[in-house]
C-alpha cells in the first residue's frame, strides 16, 4: 500500500535507509577486519533481525532476554554483557552465547570457568573512568559508576582466563571521542592488552550520521589490531537505525490557551518517551524550529498527562484537523520503550520496503492493553 493509506498513528521503518546504514558498517568491517555487532536495546524488533544480520557479524545483548531473541532471529555471533547475571540466566545463556562479558571481578570469578568449559569466550567489562558526556547521570564512566571494573580493581589473578575486554563509554559521538577513549584505555589497561584476543569498544559510535569521520575510526581500529594482535569489536545500536524510522501522526484537535496548540492522535510519553525523559526533539517533516516559519504550534499528546508534549514547531500554513504530521528519526528507543500507560492505544508498526511499497507488520487492540500486565 501507499504510505498515505497506512493507519495513524503508525511507526514506519524505512528498509532503504536501514540498508544504507548497514552498507556503511559492512564496508568498515571489510576494510579493517574488525567485527561489528548489533546492540539491540534501541531497536529490539525481531522482524528486522534477518536483514540486519546479513551485514554484520552478530548481535550484542545486555540481558538474557535480548540474548534469547538474538539466538532465535539473528544469524551470527551472540555476545552478552549484563551488569549482573542470576545463576539461572547463566544456564540459559551459556548454550546460546559464544561471548560472555562480566561486569565485576566477583561475577567473573563465579562464572568464568563454567562459561569457558561451555566454549564461551569470556570477557571483563572495564571502566576507564573516561568522561565523554555532559550529564554524569547518563555517563557509564562517571564517578561511582557501577558499570565496569576500574584499573585499580583489575583482577590480575584472573588474567589467564580473560579472553577479552569490553568498554562502553560513548553516546552519539564521533571518532574524536573514540580516539580519546582508546587513549585512556591504553593508558590504564594497555599492559593487559597483549593477553587479549578481543577488545570490544562498545556502542555510542554515531557512524552512520552525516559528518562522522570514518577514516579515523578505521585508522584507530587497524592500529589497535596490529599493535595488540587482537580483534576489535564495535557494538553500535543507534547507528544501525539512525534516521531509518518515521512516526506518522494526525492532528485531532486545535485549541488556543494563550498559544496555538495541536492535539495529536498519539502520545509523546507513551510512544516516544525520549522526548519527555531526555528532551529529545525529533525533526518533523515540513516544519521547523518554533520561530522560523509564520505559524507556531505546541504539539501535544492526547493522554491526560500534563507533560505529554512533543514540542513546539512552526509551519508555513495553519494546521487543519485531520492533517498528518510525520516525525523523522523515530526508530531509536520508540517501539522498544512504547507503553500503553493511561490507556492510550499503541501505534501500528509498518515497513516501507525498498521498492516504496508499505506494509503493516503489526497492529494492537484493547486486548493487548488488558493483557500487558
Ligand atoms: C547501549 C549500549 C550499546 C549501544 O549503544 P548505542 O548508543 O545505541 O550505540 C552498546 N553496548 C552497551 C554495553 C550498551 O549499554
Amino acid at each position: 500500500m501507499q504510505e498515505s493509506a497506512l493507519p495513524s498513528p503508525c511507526y514506519l521503518m524505512d528498509q532503504a535507509k536501514l540498508k544504507a546504514n548497514l552498507t556503511i558498517l559492512e564496508a568498515i568491517r571489510k576494510k579493517t577486519g574488525c567485527k561489528i555487532l548489533f546492540a539491540q536495546k534501541a531497536f529490539s524488533s525481531f522482524p528486522f533481525y534477518t536483514v540486519i544480520s546479513r551485514y554484520l557479524d552478530g548481535a550484542a545483548s545486555c540481558s538474557a532476554y535480548e540474548a534469547e531473541l538474538a539466538h532465535l532471529y539473528f544469524h551470527g555471533e551472540n555476545h552478552v554483557c549484563q551488569t549482573a547475571y542470576l545463576p539461572e540466566e547463566i544456564d540459559t545463556l551459556l548454550p546460546i552465547c559464544d561471548h560472555i562479558t562480566f561486569n565485576s571481578p566477583q561475577q567473573f570469578r563465579q562464572y568464568s570457568a563454567k562459561a569457558a568449559a561451555h566454549g564461551c569466550s569470556v570477557g571483563l567489562r572495564i571502566n576507564p573512568e573516561y568522561l565523554s558526556q555532559q550529564l554524569d547521570e547518563f555517563d557509564p564512566c562517571a564517578p561511582f559508576s557501577r558499570l565496569g571494573t576500574t584499573a585499580a580493581n583489575f583482577p590480575e589473578d584472573c588474567l589467564p582466563l580473560i579472553r577479552g575486554l569490553h568498554v562502553h563509554a560513548l553516546y552519539e559521538q564521533n571518532s574524536d571521542a573514540l580516539e580519546r577513549l582508546v587513549h585512556e584505555v591504553v593508558e590504564k589497561f594497555g599492559k593487559w592488552l597483549p593477553n587479549m584476543r578481543w577488545l570490544n569498544l562498545g556502542g555510542g559510535h554515531h557512524i552512520t550520521r552525516e559528518g562522522y569521520q570514518i577514516d579515523k575510526l578505521e585508522a584507530i581500529t587497524e592500529q589497535l589490531q596490529q599493535e595488540y594482535n587482537l580483534t576489535v569489536y564495535y557494538e553500535p545500536g543507534e547507528a544501525i537505525v539512525w534516521e531509518a524510522g518515521y512516526f506518522i501522526t494526525t492532528v485531532v484537535d486545535l485549541i488556543d490557551n494563550g498559544m496555538p496548540i495541536a492535539i495529536l492522535d498519539a502520545s509523546a510519553v507513551c510512544h516516544a518517551p525520549d522526548i519527555t525523559e531526555l528532551r529529545y526533539r525529533p525533526p518533523l517533516i515540513g516544519a521547523d524550529k518554533p520561530n522560523v516559519l509564520p505559524y507556531r504550534y505546541r504539539l501535544g499528546g492526547r493522554s491526560c498527562l500534563p507533560e505529554d508534549i512533543f514540542g513546539d514547531y512552526s509551519f508555513d500554513h495553519p494546521l487543519q484537523i485531520g492533517e498528518r504530521l510525520v516525525f523523522r528519526d523515530m526508530a531509536i528507543n520508540t517501539l522498544t520503550k512504547a507503553k500503553m500507560y493511561t490507556g492510550v492505544p499503541m501505534p501500528a508498526v509498518a515497513v516501507r520496503e525498498a521498492d516504496g511499497n508499505c506494509k503493516i507488520l503489526r497492529s494492537f487492540t484493547f486486548s493487548d492493553y488488558k493483557n500487558h500486565f
